[in-house]
């Protein structure tokens, strides 16, 4: 998909709340097929770079809500997608952040 615009920042939506945002300010989801006939499982991609078709989403737990409930991911990968991994891969992140991005650590209400 070509891209128009021409900010040096590249821009993604995030799934869950569809806001654009930076891409640095968002978390890389990536699909990886399921042993069997299992729906494809969606993962967070820490390394931003694995293969397979990406998703975006704020390290937020309500944008992760929001994405499940709407069915962003479903939509954004264009089929079922098994999303059970998701919720305990966004917790680990926030609990031991791996992406060097972490530029508002105080993120407790
Ligand atoms: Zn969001």
């Amino acid at each position: 998909m070509a891209s128009r615009r021409t900010a040096h920042r590249p821009e993604r939506t995030c799934v869950g709340c569809r806001q654009v945002a930076p891409r640095d300010q968002l978390l890389r989801l990536v699909r990886e097929s399921a042993p069997g006939d299992g729906a494809p499982r969606v993962r967070l991609d820490p390394t931003r770079s694995a293969p397979g078709r990406g998703a975006w989403l704020h390290p937020d737990a309500a944008c992760l809500d929001l994405a499940l409930r709407r069915g962003g991911l479903a939509r954004s990968y264009r089929g079922a997608v098994d999303t059970g991994l998701l919720a305990r891969d966004l917790e680990d992140f926030r609990s031991h952040p791996t992406v060097e991005q972490v530029e508002e650590p105080m993120d407790i209400r």
